[in-house]
């Protein structure tokens, strides 16, 4: 049962992490989920092909990765934005 409890919270991470970096939750959730710890180190380092959100630094203006929470031009502290701005290509 504890076994259940840890595959989910794993799983939940790691659907977390695979959806901010523009992949599907369910996938990441699945793979996190049938092989915990793993799975999530996997969501984490993996470089997605998709083209990530971007945003802009309301301070200095330099535009930035949607989730960055500090900008790495002026390190002002970003919310999460309301409106993204399109990735660079695609
Ligand atoms: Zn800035």
């Amino acid at each position: 049962m504890a076994y259940v409890v840890i595959a989910v919270c794993f799983g939940l991470a790691g659907g977390i992490v695979g959806r901010i970096k523009g992949s599907s939750f369910l996938l990441w959730f699945l793979i996190s989920g049938l092989v915990p710890v793993f799975g999530l180190l996997a969501a984490i380092a993996y470089r997605f092909e998709r083209d990530e959100l971007r945003r802009q630094c309301p301070n200095c203006g330099r535009v930035t990765k949607i989730y960055d929470a500090l900008c790495t031009s002026c390190g002002t502290e970003l919310e999460f934005p309301e409106v993204a701005i399109a990735p660079e290509r695609g």
